[in-house]
Formats: structure tokens, C-alpha cells, sequence
């Protein structure tokens, strides 16, 4: 028992990628900060490290706990075509219909941020400062995972097109090539979200809907480049690895028409939309004047867990390195 639950979770780990990629991730919780009221800035401004460090927290989980995979996406096109008028919006009735095994095997982003709004929004009530910290760095991950395209799409890594590799080059290389230089991370301010479900299915359905262009531009480009310079040595994280060459990815990066960074733009402005309107819910609380503003020894364990996990499981189950 214990082996075959061990072997699902390699599984689960090893055929889904990463998301964003730790970088992206870290960038995009960063700069929705800078999008919120002063009211919120009290809180946000001086724990925006820990907010930035624990935007990749539901990834480092996905190597301890196998139930964590199916939260980052949605294999939408399993519900048929754009814009799926078969799937039920609500989980409740999409389980009806598919049973919760396929909804849950298929990938439940959509709603998981749902719920996470909602337990935000309770931690704002609450006025519990390591609840609001935790939560909202976390909501912020499953966010900006619903605006990759990939992570609304079945064909998540090029898998069925021969194109494996091209999660990790849309929302890995491509930022960390051309993030600092190029995108543009000056946003307006939050906004409230009148209708938090709507919204989620807006950007889910945009997802689905660009992951053909994602696969089809790099198809169309690669036909263009011989392989020796579509890939190249070049240095990573101090180590010399092969990898999508610089030409290559700029060259996909204009292909799709600053995408990436319009993607990233919005996840930005999502996430400080979500907090900014979890606040908004709870009744506006006063956010100098909050309890449990230390991490409790549970939390600390927890936070160690996920590293460990991470850290241990490197050589198994890391799709993008
Ligand atoms: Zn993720």
C-alpha cells in the first residue's frame, strides 16, 4: 500500500510541470504588492519578503502531498471546445455530472482559488496576521497559475506534439530572460472583483483559449531553426546546461506578441485584486492592529516539511531544471 502510494505520487510529480517557474512566481507576488491601497501597504509593505518567498510554497507541497498537484490546473479541453458550455461552473454540479474522480483527475484550479479567497477572506475577519501572510502568498501561486496557458490545456508540456520541454520555456526561460530587460511592471491599482467565480472562469478561459498559439508558435519556429540554435549551452543558476537558446526565445517572445508579459501583467494585478477585495469582504479590518502576528509552531513545521520535501525529492521528480 504504502509503495503504490509512493509510486502515484512520483507519477502525479514527474508528468506535471512547474509553474511560472520559482522565479515568475516570486516576481509576480512581489509586484502585486505594490498595487494596493495604503490601508493593505501597512501589512503587505514590510512582510513583501515573506510574501515573495512563500509564492512558490504550493509547489515545494506538490513533493509531500500527492493531493496537491490537481490545484495548480485544468486540463479544460478534456470538457470539450471553447468556451465549454458542457462544464458546469459550480463544483458541485461538475461533479454531478463528471463524478469527482475525473473533475479532481482533470485539475480543479478554478474552484481551489475559490476556496482559498474564501479562507483569506475569513483570516481577514479573523484579523490574524500569519493566516492573511500565508494564505495570500498562497492564493497569489494558484492565481497566476490559472493565467499560463499550459495550465489550462491536457497537452500541458508538448507531450502529445511532440513539443516536451515547452511548459517550462513559456513561463520559466522566457521570463528569466527577458523579464528584467523588457516587461514592464508598472500597474494601476486593485480593483474589486464583484463576481470572484466569473472572474476565475474568465481567466481560465483565456488560458485555454491561448494554449494553441503557445504549441503552434513554437511549432512554427522551430521549423525555422536548425536545432543546434534553437538549443544552446549557456549558463543557468551558475551551471552550464542545454537549454532553449536566447535567440530562440526571443524570437518566440516577439512570435507571440508579449504574451508572456501580458499574462504576468495580469496575474499581478489579479492577485492584489483578490486580497485587495478579501479585505474589502471581511469588512475593511484595521490591518495595524492585527493578532497572532507570529507564525505558530505548527506553521514553522509546516514551512520546514515543504522544504525538506522539495530539497529531498530533487533528483526524482523535477520536470524543469
Ligand atoms: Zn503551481
Amino acid at each position: 500500500m504504502k509503495k503504490c502510494l509512493l509510486l502515484s505520487f512520483f507519477v502525479i510529480i514527474s508528468i506535471k510541470t512547474f509553474c511560472w517557474g520559482f522565479y515568475g512566481h516570486q516576481k509576480i507576488n512581489y509586484f502585486a504588492v505594490y498595487l494596493l491601497p495604503p490601508e493593505m501597504m501597512v501589512l503587505f509593505k514590510p512582510h513583501i519578503q515573506f510574501l515573495t518567498d512563500h509564492a512558490v510554497d504550493p509547489d515545494k507541497r506538490r513533493y509531500a502531498v500527492a493531493a496537491e498537484a490537481p490545484k495548480h490546473y485544468i486540463d479544460i479541453d478534456f470538457y470539450g471546445s471553447y468556451p465549454y458550455p458542457d462544464l458546469p461552473r459550480k463544483y458541485d454540479d461538475a461533479v454531478k455530472k463528471y463524478t469527482e474522480d475525473t473533475v479532481v483527475a482533470n485539475g480543479i484550479v478554478p474552484w481551489w482559488i475559490q476556496i482559498m479567497q474564501q479562507r483569506l477572506t475569513a483570516a481577514f475577519k479573523e484579523k490574524n496576521q500569519a493566516k492573511i501572510l500565508r494564505l495570500s502568498a498562497e492564493i497569489g501561486h494558484y492565481i497566476a497559475d490559472s493565467h499560463v496557458p499550459l495550465h489550462a490545456s491536457s497537452n500541458h508540456d508538448g507531450q502529445h506534439t511532440n513539443q516536451k520541454g515547452i511548459h517550462g520555456f513559456w513561463e520559466s526561460r522566457v521570463p528569466e530572460l527577458l523579464a528584467e530587460k523588457e516587461f514592464d511592471f508598472m500597474i494601476g491599482k486593485a480593483a474589486y472583483i464583484d463576481n470572484i467565480g466569473k472572474y476565475v472562469w474568465e481567466r481560465v478561459l483565456e488560458s485555454g483559449a491561448a494554449s494553441d498559439t503557445v504549441l503552434k508558435g513554437e511549432a512554427a519556429l522551430t521549423k525555422q531553426f536548425p536545432e543546434d540554435r534553437k538549443f544552446a549551452f549557456e549558463e543557468r543558476n551558475g551551471k552550464i546546461i542545454r537549454q532553449y537558446s536566447s535567440d530562440f526565445t526571443a524570437a518566440y517572445n516577439k512570435l507571440l506578441n508579449g504574451m508572456v508579459e501580458r499574462r504576468m501583467r495580469l496575474s499581478i494585478s489579479s492577485i492584489a485584486n483578490f486580497w485587495y477585495t478579501a479585505w474589502v469582504n471581511a469588512g475593511q479590518p484595521d490591518l495595524k492592529n492585527l493578532h497572532t502576528t507570529a507564525f505558530s509552531a505548527e506553521d514553522l513545521k509546516e514551512f520546514e516539511a515543504m522544504n525538506d520535501a522539495w530539497k529531498n525529492s530533487a533528483s526524482k521528480g523535477r520536470a524543469h531544471e
